[in-house]
């Protein structure tokens, strides 16, 4: 049987204090409380409900919550925890329709709780540099035209750009054209000088040979493989990420794509670890504080 389920979520995570013995573990050194005001790690009074500190340094209050993504959130805990645990176990995601029914929440609730934890995910990118061997390459989402002409042309899709590095991490944003100007710094800041990086023949690429040892595979004279250079990776990649905006997500709107390919992106890079540490790693980054306005941006 299946051992990660609801049974072992509920046993792991009885009640309320648990969850928060569990974030104070996982948020804090040696789960030692930390001032969330001014740093101070020493004298740090625990009140007697449980949850509550003091720091004898400022003499402000504080709990292990404080400037996390559930501060501000009606929500127990619990419920995000389970949110988590459901996001671990589960590899395709899962919308906020389903979500809602599962945890007995409204729909909006499910909506904000879902995209707080892609923003989060989003905003947590390690941005460790790529080396060995290197894909780039960009493709379009959405728009009701089949097909279409590359970069002009295809002016009802939004392109995304990816890099993966083979066997390895992959890095992938919604970007506002697939220029060279555009593409290039992206490929600087996260491949390390002197990689091998495979792409295709688009005219975005042509710069890659001074920096890298630059291998293209030309897919305009159907050459798709060649030896090591090829973009497989990375198509295989595209046609996930496209399968699991139509199928879970039904298209999501231009405006939140990025938040998408986040959560797609944390669940490519984690895809060979088992839930239980995909869990740990998901509440381990939970430590910053989410508003309303930086769900929905000011239009
Ligand atoms: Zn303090």
């Amino acid at each position: 049987m299946q051992k990660y389920n609801l049974f072992h979520f509920f046993k792991l995570f009885p009640d309320e204090l648990s969850c928060r013995r569990y974030l104070e573990q996982r948020l804090w050194p040696n789960g030692n409380p930390v001032c969330p005001h001014c740093g101070n790690t020493h004298k740090i009074y625990r009140y007697k409900n449980g949850k509550t500190f003091k720091c004898a340094a400022c003499m402000r209050q504080f709990q292990v919550t404080t400037g996390t993504i559930y501060e501000n959130s009606n929500l127990p805990l619990r419920t995000w925890f389970l949110t988590f645990y459901i996001l671990s176990v589960s590899k395709k995601g899962i919308s906020s329709i389903e979500l809602s029914k599962t945890l007995g929440i409204t729909q909006k609730s499910a909506w904000y709780l879902l995209h707080k934890i892609r923003y989060m995910l989003e905003h947590s990118d390690g941005r460790k540099p790529m080396t060995g061997i290197v894909e780039a390459d960009e493709t379009y989402i959405g728009g009701k035209k089949r097909g279409g002409k590359r970069g002009r042309g295809a002016e009802n899709k939004v392109p995304v750009f990816g890099i993966v590095q083979r066997k390895n991490d992959i890095y992938i944003v919604p970007v506002k054209n697939a220029r060279r100007k555009t593409l290039e710094p992206i490929i600087h800041e996260r491949v390390r000088a002197g990689t091998h990086i495979m792409t295709d023949e688009w005219t975005a690429y042509r710069g890659l040979y001074k920096n890298y040892e630059h291998e293209v595979v030309n897919h305009g004279r159907r050459e798709y493989v060649r030896g090591l250079v090829h973009t497989n990776s990375l198509e295989g990649a595209w046609s996930h990420l496209k399968r699991t905006l139509l199928g879970t997500y039904h298209r999501p709107s231009r405006e939140h794509l990025s938040k998408y390919c986040a959560e797609f992106q944390f669940n490519y890079n984690t895809r060979k670890y088992l839930p239980e540490r995909k869990f740990r790693k998901s509440i381990s980054l939970t430590n910053s504080r989410i508003t309303y306005k930086d769900i929905v941006p000011r239009v």
